[in-house]
């Protein structure tokens, strides 16, 4: 059995939880390390049982509480050498953990191997994980303008995914955002909208995903309702029943109250 639960998931905070019942490992460390502490004992998972924080990129929402946690509970990090360069600029490593550059075989964490693709985004060097336990695959793709052949790639034959579902196309229009950043949304290195999320969430079902978490929604430009309505009635349309080929839900801004194990 693997476990899953996001920590927090939103355009303000960002971090994953993928393990089995004794280790795991995070993506991302986007809030205070006292919060994802205290989400995971919450969770009754063991913040010492975790062996390695795997970072997406180097934005404030996804490294927040990095440093702190990985020096609290001495982990190594993993990312693509252009996020450690990152990270290394913007002051967030400060020599009391190791970190790793990730190579293009992947590492092994425990019997857990966990690989990584590139993603379209405005950082350096921006990924999604493919996280692969002795008896389920999970798939991380959250900051990502576009879809790519290379991501679903990634993403293919996982039994779950966490898949960005940004903004609403009309909210996003209506709101109070400048051009600029309404430009810098849209764009192919911004995030993924509801209906490009829906569209994949197809693609995803059809090569077998059973799990589809919705993540990573804007606070301002979207709703878990918006959000979910629009896969759901995507894969509605393709012929895709609910609880037969799939199960979808939306993760909340803060903790998921308890993880899912499957
Ligand atoms: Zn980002
Ligand atoms: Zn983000």
């Amino acid at each position: 059995m693997a476990r899953f639960c996001t920590l927090c998931s939103s355009s303000s905070g960002n971090s994953v939880y993928v393990g089995t019942a004794s280790y795991g490992v995070l993506i991302d460390a986007g809030t205070s390390c006292r919060n994802l502490k205290n989400s995971m004992r919450e969770l009754g998972i063991d913040p010492d049982s975790i062996k390695a924080i795997f970072v997406t990129h180097e934005h404030t929402d996804h490294v927040g509480g990095l440093r702190v946690l990985a020096g609290s509970l001495h982990v190594p990090v993993y990312a693509t050498g252009g996020t450690l360069a990152g990270l290394n600029n913007l002051g967030h490593l400060d020599g009391k953990f190791q970190t790793h550059k990730l190579l293009p075989e992947g590492v092994t964490v425990g019997d857990m191997h966990i690989s990584f693709f590139r993603t379209s985004h405005d950082a350096k060097e921006s990924c999604g994980y493919r996280i692969e336990l002795p008896d389920r695959t999970v798939g991380i793709a959250t900051d990502t303008g576009k879809m790519t052949d290379e991501i679903l790639k990634g993403l293919a034959g996982c039994d779950l995914v966490l898949l960005e579902s940004n903004y609403d196309e009309d909210m996003l229009t209506m709101g109070y955002y400048p051009p600029q950043l309404k430009a810098r949304i849209r764009s192919e290195l911004g995030h993924l909208s509801n209906d490009l999320c829906a569209e994949t969430a197809c693609k995803l079902v059809d090569m077998g995903v059973s799990y589809l978490v919705l993540g990573h929604l804007s606070q301002h430009n979207n709703t878990p309702q918006r959000a979910y309505a629009c896969t759901h009635s995507a894969l509605k349309r393709m012929g895709a029943a609910d609880g037969r080929d799939f199960e979808l839900s939306v993760a909340p801004v803060g903790a998921m109250e308890r993880f899912m194990t499957f």
